[in-house]
């Protein structure tokens, strides 16, 4: 085997664990370090996971043994195209793995986006979830009517949250003021809005079915809207388990909907309609959606409209990877880095969202990973650049204050014990500032 190489992984997420995993067990690196913008591990883990999906968070042990192994280092609070540039990283290490998601929002394209109350995904999940950085939303959900656009699990996230009781919400990492102003917000009708029908809706069952078990909230469906069985012949065999479930699911909320109508807060679902214009003057009061027809399974606008009063429109529509990074080549129609199979260019590849667009679960990116590290390991990437002796230099001489696990470990454990004595099972509080956590890593320039 040819010498191990020095790695740099750009984003401490799911894709860059996994991409990290491959490495060690190949044998392949000598040193890999993982590098991220903040301060903090664990990328959409932590800041895009759901606060009250606490299990899936599981995962962050499997990512923490990785960062105990001695030829792997965490390098908090370096961000790529600000911190360190893209060409020096690259001349940097041996081989550069971009691992850093998809973190921007795609656009509705609809008039009247610019209005107060008419949010992104990216903007409102880094809210609720902490994000350094995130805009206070607490004004826009002082909202009684909210649109959710979009039928993956992303929009059933925002709906479910902005329809649990402060009781529910309390078990979870929630950022404590996104989950008073959602606790104080007179909502009573969310609605989540597909462009095509309940069989080319993208969430799954489980997340689905949470809605048939919230407190206060039930989940409305129009039976008129929902197929019968012999469309599944249509579906994908691969995908028909799937749309089976969901529609059974859809098909017990309609059963019930007359039931749920009489709850304080009901989560209306409808199906092939599009944004077409967010009404309102500086603040938005409603949406125009247009009528779709299918059409070869894709959405066709059939110039019928109707409109929804709202002062809260979420687009989940999916994401893109961001603009900004100087000499990083992007695809901007698929909204990822421009690869192929993953190599960007010599010396350097790309993996997770960031290489395939924002699909699949956290484990899609274990396989993603290891077909990522047998292409470098394939295509021969020789030894002899500077590695991290290299970066250490440059982020000395920028005087960069960076957190490695030890300061990370000191960030959880002030989390965690903010947490202490607080309502429900809540896990941590979580800094929303990165100088609080660089003060709690105890973060020191370097030298
Ligand atoms: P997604 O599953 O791709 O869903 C995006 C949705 O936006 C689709 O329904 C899509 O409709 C719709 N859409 C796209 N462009 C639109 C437009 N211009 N107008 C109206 N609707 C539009 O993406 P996501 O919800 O952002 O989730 C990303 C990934 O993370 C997914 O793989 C998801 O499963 C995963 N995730 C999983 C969980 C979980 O397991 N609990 C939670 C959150 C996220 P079309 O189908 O018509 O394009």
């Amino acid at each position: 085997m040819s010498a191990p190489l020095s790695v740099a992984i750009v984003g401490a997420g799911p894709a860059g664990f996994y991409t990290a995993d491959a490495f060690l067990r190949r044998g392949a690196a000598r040193r890999i370090d993982i590098l991220d913008r903040l301060p903090t591990p664990y990328g959409l883990v932590r800041a895009g996971v759901a606060p009250d999906h606490q299990k899936t968070k599981n995962v962050v042990k499997v990512f923490d043994r990785i960062l105990r192994d001695p030829a792997v280092r965490l390098i908090g609070n370096v961000a790529l195209g600000a911190t360190i540039s893209y060409e020096e990283l690259v001349r940097l290490y041996d081989v550069t793995v971009l691992a850093f998601g998809a973190q921007a929002p795609r656009r509705l394209g609809a008039p009247g986006e610019e209005r107060a109350g008419a949010l992104d995904a990216a903007r409102f999940v880094g809210w609720y979830n902490a994000a350094p950085g995130a805009a206070d939303l607490s004004s826009s959900v002082a909202a009684e009517a909210a649109v959710v656009v979009g039928n993956g699990n992303v929009a059933l996230d925002i709906a479910r949250l902005l329809a649990k009781t402060p009781a529910e919400l309390a078990d979870g990492d929630i950022d404590p003021a996104a989950a008073a102003a959602i606790g104080a917000a007179p909502l009573r009708d969310i609605y989540v809005v597909g462009r095509r029908g309940p069989l080319q809706a993208n969430f799954t069952a489980p997340e689905l079915a949470e809605f048939g078990g919230l407190a206060e909230a039930g989940a409305v469906v129009s039976a008129a809207d929902l197929p019968d069985d012999s469309a599944l012949a249509d579906v994908a065999e691969a995908e028909r388990p799937k749309k089976r479930r969901n529609l059974r699911l859809l098909r017990a909320y309609a059963a019930a909907a007359d039931a749920a109508r009489a709850r304080p807060v009901r989560v209306r679902f409808l199906f092939r309609a599009s944004p077409a214009a967010i009404l309102g003057g500086a603040r938005m009061t409603g949406v125009r959606f247009e009528r779709n027809r299918l059409e070869g399974g894709r959405a066709r606008g059939t110039g019928e409209t109707f409109d929804i009063a709202a002062q809260l429109l979420v687009s989940a529509i999916g994401y893109r990877v961001a603009d900004g990074v100087a000499g990083l080549p992007l695809d901007a129609a698929r909204g990822t880095v421009a690869n192929a199979n993953g190599r960007v260019a010599p010396g350097v590849y790309v993996v997770g969202w960031a290489r395939r667009g924002p699909t699949g679960v956290i484990g899609a990116n274990r396989n993603d990973a290891r077909d990522v590290v047998e292409t470098i390991l394939a295509d021969g990437a020789a030894a002899g650049k500077p590695g991290p002796a290299g970066l250490d230099a440059l982020l000395a001489a920028r005087s960069v204050e960076t957190v490695d696990y030890a300061g990370w470990r000191r960030i959880d454990a002030a989390e965690i014990a903010a947490a202490q004595g607080l309502p429900g099972a809540r896990p941590r509080v979580k800094f929303t500032r990165v100088a609080d956590m660089l003060a709690a890593a105890g973060a020191r320039a370097r030298r």
